[in-house]
């Protein structure tokens, strides 16, 4: 029926515009803000989480040849088979993981649609959910378009580790579903075995599936060994496991990413995929199987080469007089304002120290979904030399 009053034509416009309210109200990711902010300013851009590096060119070579030799039409929706086997042989070779690639491992456009795809194919509207703070700002408005109940367990600094008190809080008999990422970004945080054990009981003890963004495996310090929480007793059939070739390879805009399930699950989060986006450029999928494949020197030089500069910088920000805590893994090392002498919350100083001094970063505040953290925050390392000195050169003037 046509409007017939100018009130009746504003209401429908109102109702036609009325978008799905979980995205409607959203602001723009503080990744993209600052980096935009950055551009901007012409500030030095230590807010979100790239290399300066363009990434190991034999990995890219052959990605340029798959483009121009290879197959540029759908691959098998599940992932190019040898990227399947790849992913197998790399995850037994460094996790001691068995996983089948013909049943347990899907090849995803990055790790955001691995997540994306995996809640909305395990949550029945209503499961609860249960997620750590500082949380990663994707996962909140995914769980909740999933019909997902949020229940948070905040982790404090400076060790942002896990209590036994905090996840009888906020587990239930309604847990379905645990989303934990480890290494954790932003805390640069790798959770203890004493904290996977724990998380593990918790999920056995209510039955529930663990996803976790194991993204940042690759990216961990000082002789670290990345403990997957699918590896502990009892989670092997309830853990989805998800991978990025971003991470490992620092080409953050490849967006390759790889989900790991027991058939199951797998067979579910298959039906979500293919309707998301069905399938990943093959070409890419090809350079990765061949990158996964890279000899263990590759990845220990990697780890060297980001711990070197993580180590630079860490000692670039004591000299300005910053509180810095540990970084054990990631992109990423924070610092503590509140101990700094800085009294001034985490969003607003980070507007000042992009626009002021010329540096970006990332406030930590923006991971939380309630009762936020607003003394800390965020620089990516993973840069030149010259531009971590550039940085500090600013950062030199604000205390
Ligand atoms: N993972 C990146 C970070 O934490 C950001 C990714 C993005 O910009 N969406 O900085």
């Amino acid at each position: 029926m046509e409007p017939r009053t100018a009130l009746e034509t504003a209401a429908r416009l109102i109702y036609r515009f009325l978008m799905n309210s979980i995205f409607a109200n959203l602001p723009t990711t503080i990744f993209e803000t600052m980096s935009l902010l950055a551009r901007e300013t012409g500030a030095v851009n230590l807010g979100q989480g790239f290399p300066d590096d363009p990434g190991p060119e034999d990995v890219r070579r052959k990605a340029a040849e798959a483009v121009m030799d290879g197959w540029n039409q759908y691959p098998p929706m599940m992932g190019l088979p040898e990227l399947r086997q790849a992913v197998a042989a790399h995850y037994a070779r460094f996790q001691g993981l068995d996983l089948d690639p013909a049943g347990e491992i899907m090849v995803t456009s990055g790790a955001t649609e691995a997540i994306a795809g995996a809640l909305m194919a395990l949550i029945e509207p209503g499961d609860e959910v249960v997620l750590f703070q500082p949380l990663y700002d994707a996962y909140l408005p995914l769980v909740l378009r999933a019909g997902g109940v949020p229940r948070f367990v905040s982790l404090e600094p400076p060790h942002w580790n896990l209590t036994k008190e905090a996840l009888a809080r906020a587990f239930s008999p309604r847990t379905k579903l645990v989303l934990f990422n480890n290494p954790l970004n932003p805390a640069a945080t790798v959770f203890c075995d004493a904290d996977l054990a724990l998380l593990a009981e918790f999920c056995i003890g209510h039955d529930a599936i663990a996803v976790c963004d194991e993204v940042w495996e690759h990216v961990i310090f000082d002789g670290r060994a990345h403990k997957p929480l699918m590896a502990l007793p009892g989670m092997r059939e309830r853990t989805v496991k998800i991978g990025s070739a971003g991470k490992i390879f620092g080409m953050t805009g490849w967006k390759v990413g790889f989900v790991m399930a027991p058939p199951p699950l797998m067979r579910v989060l298959a039906k979500a995929h293919q309707f998301l986006t069905f399938t990943t450029p093959p070409n890419l999928q090809s350079a990765v199987a061949y990158g996964l494949g890279k000899e263990d020197s590759w990845f220990s030089e990697m780890r060297a080469g980001l711990q070197r500069s993580r180590d630079r910088f860490e000692a670039g920000l004591k000299a300005c007089g910053f509180v810095v805590l540990p970084s054990e893994g990631t992109y990423f090392i924070n610092i503590d304002l509140a101990a700094s002498g800085i009294n001034e919350d985490d969003a607003g100083f980070a507007q000042r120290l992009v626009r002021e001094f010329g540096v970006a970063s990332i406030p930590v505040s923006a991971f939380y979904a309630q009762d936020a953290v607003t003394t800390v925050l965020r620089f990516c390392f993973a840069k030149h030399d010259a531009t971590l000195d550039a940085a500090l050169e600013r950062l030199r003037r604000v205390l």
